[in-house]
């Protein structure tokens, strides 16, 4: 073990969650129990806002998709996600959106955690928009409409389940195999009714909340001024990058917005359609109660979010905690650390580095 000014953080090893530990881990804890963990691991992250060096993510766009890296760090603690977003990735048999982060310690930079992210990026993008729904939706919301029922829906069902008491869902996906898999995947979770809705007016009528998750690169017009109706919570999820959003503009004009920070959402959000210097607030400010989320009963509130590497961080801490509880994954050497630090060549050269079979006679 490896002393450091923050203790003994770690063992010159680190430790590997792949897709399946960390699927694992999350059926070992059960979904609600970790959407409700990383929440309150949001929350808190979310009320230390000045204790992290924040910047907006550094975008690769091509035709198809875009590519992103996305770091932050608290002083004690760096967390970076690698994150794609390509709509059209089902026809490779790829999810439109895939991850992996590490969580490294900002004393010495040694890397303490790389983990698999696709999981936890829709578990943090729910747990995120419930936890702005408490302050933003009205008390009394209990039906939710939600448009686009691919990988994120579930996770956006159970929690607004979980968190908000939604108890019914208005589900509408233009495939609408996507809405057959939401119903039979949630058919299990007591007090939660999968409604089916033949249009997206349809599953809008009457919704207290309405949640967008659908993946296209365009300015797509999901909602139009007409669907929506005084006293509803518009939880924008799909619209995350320059020219894919999924409101019309004149909803937004109309709307009390809260991002989760501005710098990026102007650029990434539904908002890239208003003047750079239209209002809005962030989440931080609301949570910390600096500023009233909901005014009114009747006011048209949205939730304009496009995922912060804050919110990654929280991720990687809570992954981090409950894997190192549970000793789930492995311990690799997945940086080079030889014994003599500055003798990175002779460690190369030495029977230290176990050479793979497949190698050994290229050695000799
Ligand atoms: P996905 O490809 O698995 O699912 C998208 C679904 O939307 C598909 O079932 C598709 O048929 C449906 N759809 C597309 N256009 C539609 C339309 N006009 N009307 C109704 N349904 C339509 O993608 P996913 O992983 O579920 O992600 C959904 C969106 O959320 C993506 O745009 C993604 O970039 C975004 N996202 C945002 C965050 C965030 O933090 N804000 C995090 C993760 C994903």
């Amino acid at each position: 073990m490896t002393s450091t000014p923050h203790g003994s953080l770690h063992t010159r090893g680190t430790r590997c969650l792949d897709a399946r530990d960390v699927a694992a881990l999350v059926r070992s804890i059960g979904v609600r129990q970790s959407l409700v963990q990383l929440a309150e691991y949001l929350r808190e992250d979310f009320l230390r806002w000045h204790a992290f060096d924040k910047s907006a993510r550094a975008a690769s766009h091509s035709d198809v998709g875009v590519i992103e890296l996305m770091p932050v760090s608290d002083g004690q603690l760096h967390a970076f996600k690698y994150v794609n977003g390509h709509p059209r990735n089902a026809r490779h048999g790829l999810p439109t959106v895939m991850a992996y982060g590490a969580l490294a310690e900002v004393a010495t930079g040694f890397p303490l955690l790389l983990a698999d992210l696709t999981l936890a990026t829709a578990l943090r993008t729910a747990a995120t928009s419930a936890l702005a729904a408490q302050v933003l939706a009205r008390d009394d919301a209990r039906n939710m409409a939600l448009i686009g029922n691919g990988a994120q829906a579930e996770f956006q069902a159970l929690a607004f389940h979980a968190l908000l008491g939604i108890r019914e869902i208005r589900a509408f996906d233009l495939d609408r195999r996507a809405t057959d898999r939401l119903a039979r995947n949630l058919a299990h979770i007591q007090d939660l009714r999968i409604v089916p809705a033949p249009s997206i007016a349809a599953a809008v009528q009457g919704a207290d909340v309405v949640s967008t998750v659908t993946a296209d690169k365009t300015r797509a017009t999901i909602l139009t001024p007409e669907m929506v109706t005084p006293g509803m919570h518009l939880n924008a999820v799909g619209g995350d990058c320059p020219g894919k959003t999924e409101l019309h503009v004149e909803i937004l004009r109309r709307a009390r917005i809260v991002v989760e920070y501005a710098p990026q959402t102007r650029i990434e959000g539904e908002i890239q359609q208003l003047p750079p210097d239209a209002p809005v607030v962030e989440l931080w400010e609301v949570l910390a109660q600096k500023t009233p989320g909901r005014q009114t009963r009747e006011a048209v509130t949205i939730f304009d979010s496009v995922g912060f590497a804050l919110e990654d961080f929280s991720a990687l801490r809570w992954l981090h905690n409950v894997a190192l509880a549970k000793d789930a994954g492995r311990i690799l050497g997945f940086v080079a650390t030889p014994r003599d630090p500055r003798d990175l060549y002779g460690w190369m050269m030495r029977d230290e580095v176990l050479v793979p079979e497949s190698l050994k006679e290229a050695l000799t």
